[in-house]
């Protein structure tokens, strides 16, 4: 099936944005992810068990919200460090 010709960014098959990579975000100084659920839910977590390889959107889908226990996540660059606050209860990751 032929793909629309549209100026996109491009997406996973599920149609959520590729977002950058681990090792990008390392290059830019960053060490940790926030991974924030839709009920309100988020936590901080280190990025280095992750290769450089794998994007944050290749995870999203393998957090399972300890909140409301839904599946899937929006993970983001923690671009400020150390607010622990942030680091409440949320996400565990999936086995699969
Ligand atoms: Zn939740």
């Amino acid at each position: 099936m032929p793909r629309p010709a549209r100026h996109q960014a491009p997406t996973h098959a599920d149609g959520r944005p590729l977002k950058i990579t681990f090792g990008e975000m390392r290059e830019m100084g960053l060490r940790g992810v926030l991974v924030y659920c839709h009920c309100g839910h988020h936590v901080a977590l280190d990025a280095d068990r992750w290769p450089d390889n794998v994007r944050l959107s290749d995870i999203e889908p393998r957090f399972i919200c300890q909140g409301c226990g839904s599946r899937g996540a929006d993970v983001r660059p923690a671009f400020e460090r150390g607010n622990q606050r942030l680091a409440i209860i949320g996400m565990k990751e999936a086995a699969n």
